[in-house]
């Protein structure tokens, strides 16, 4: 069994080079991981990046990866958790380069976690940075848009747990449901001014920038690719080449859509399920107790 094969190499581009040439593109969380494999394949295709997120640091990685592809970057702090924060954010892309006509809603938060042991503040913060903030980003985006009565493309980068609940996961499963749910509404009210709304959801795409939570997480798992159907994990322009589809030309007739990368992964069922192994024993965490 070889499985699905390799996609083509990084830099490699189905769409025209100049096709998001003299466009602005936000990605949230573009400093890092997929967000930055995201914000790279619009540079690759001539777009201006603003990237935005709270540790210099991933800023100042994003801001130089981007560089070397000969974009022209704006990097700037911003928390999506604060509506100000956004505001002042979105206010400095559009005095740079003029109002942005694409939104990557990609900043996230997760860890793995059993729901019993979840504290209050750790639902919170996840619910907020991953729900709240995508929707934050979004009023913004589209309130700019709708003003100037110019078409735009909103992309929310969800995961497959929003359908299947996440077990060891159970905030951010919530949330990116929120945030799938949320793309059908925004995709209808704003349809009729011209911004399309999707949600692009990444199967495993392991990347150097994932937390040591999650890698830990990962780490029990010795063989990655022969779990997937597709015998292989994502590559992370796979993603990227999904987005920028998604808010060229060619994906204008596509809203309210979302589109998972994963190689069927989600879909996997046995014919007999292995036996349940509870989150908690999974995570070699002691027994419960109050
Ligand atoms: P990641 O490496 O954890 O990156 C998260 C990004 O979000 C970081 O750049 C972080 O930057 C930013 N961020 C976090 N909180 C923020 C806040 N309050 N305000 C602004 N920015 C914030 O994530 P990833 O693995 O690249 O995943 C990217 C997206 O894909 C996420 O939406 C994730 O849920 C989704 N996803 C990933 C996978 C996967 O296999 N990796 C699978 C399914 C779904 P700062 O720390 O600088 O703020």
């Amino acid at each position: 069994m070889t499985g699905i094969p390799a996609p083509p190499a990084v830099g490699d581009t189905a769409l025209k080079p100049d096709t998001f040439g003299g466009q602005t593109v936000i990605v949230t969380g573009g400093g890092t991981g997929l967000g930055k494999a995201v914000a790279s394949e619009f540079a690759r295709l001539g777009a201006n990046l603003v990237i935005a997120s709270r540790k210099p640091e991933h800023l100042d990685a994003g801001r130089a990866a981007l560089e070397a592809l000969d974009a022209d970057v704006l990097a700037v702090e911003c928390d999506i958790r604060e509506p100000e924060s956004i505001a002042t954010a979105f206010d400095a892309a559009a005095e740079r380069f003029g109002l942005p006509t694409v939104l990557v809603n990609n900043a996230a938060a997760n860890f793995p976690v059993p729901a019993e042991d979840m504290s209050p503040n750790a639902w919170r913060t996840v619910v907020d940075i991953t729900l709240n903030g995508t929707f934050f980003c979004a009023r913004d985006f589209g309130r700019r848009h709708l003003d100037a009565g110019s078409p735009a493309s909103i992309i929310n980068i969800g995961a497959t747990y929003a359908w299947t609940g996440g077990p060891g996961f159970a905030h951010s499963a919530a949330a990116k449901a929120g945030v799938k749910n949320l793309t059908e509404s925004l995709a209808v009210e704003w349809g009729p001014y011209g911004i399309q709304v999707n949600c692009l959801v990444p199967g495993l795409m392991p990347h150097e920038d994932m937390t040591t939570d999650i890698v830990s997480n990962l780490e029990r798992t010795h063989d990655k690719d022969a779990c997937q159907p597709a015998m292989r994990v994502g590559e992370r322009q796979e993603l990227g080449w999904a987005a920028t589809f998604l808010a060229s030309p060619y994906g204008r007739f596509i809203s309210g859509h979302t589109l998972v990368v994963d190689g069927a992964n989600w879909q996997r069922r046995s014919l007999t399920n292995p036996a349940v192994i509870p989150v908690r024993e999974q995570m070699g965490r002691d027994p419960f107790t109050l």
